[in-house]
């Protein structure tokens, strides 16, 4: 998608500060870090929010998941742990709409989360 502000980054038309990319999945640090670490973890197919998911599309969550571990080794959060967060629609405040994945470690987070 065009207007989309992740496929631009996905697709290099936007400068993002990317720490990985295969065929299927893209990260890239936050641009307003909450955590001393904070990556998004996207597929590079253009899927809007979760609800948007369709069956042919379960193996690029399966890879998301597996970057995710491969990146909290990688940035030294594995072992004092990391929170992923997909936040989906309007009352979890979801702002970009491209499928994200927030892999934030480096700090404390309470629960509930605000
Ligand atoms: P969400 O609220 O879950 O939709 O999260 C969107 C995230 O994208 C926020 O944490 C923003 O700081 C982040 N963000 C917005 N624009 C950019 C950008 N150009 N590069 C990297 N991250 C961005
Ligand atoms: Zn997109």
């Amino acid at each position: 998608m065009s207007d989309c502000l992740f496929c631009g980054i996905v697709e290099g038309r936007v400068k993002g500060d990317v720490v990985y990319r295969d065929e299927s999945v893209v990260a890239f640090r936050d641009i307003r870090p909450q955590a001393p670490v904070h990556i998004l973890i996207v597929p590079r197919k253009h899927v809007a929010t979760i609800l948007d998911l369709e069956a042919n599309d379960q193996a690029v969550v399966g890879q998301i998941f597996l970057v995710i571990a491969k990146l909290a080794r990688e940035q030294g959060i594995a072992e004092s742990g990391f929170r992923v967060v997909a936040n989906s629609g309007a009352d979890a405040g979801q702002t970009v709409f491209h499928l994200h994945f927030h892999l934030l470690g480096g700090r404390h987070f309470s629960w509930p989360p605000g």
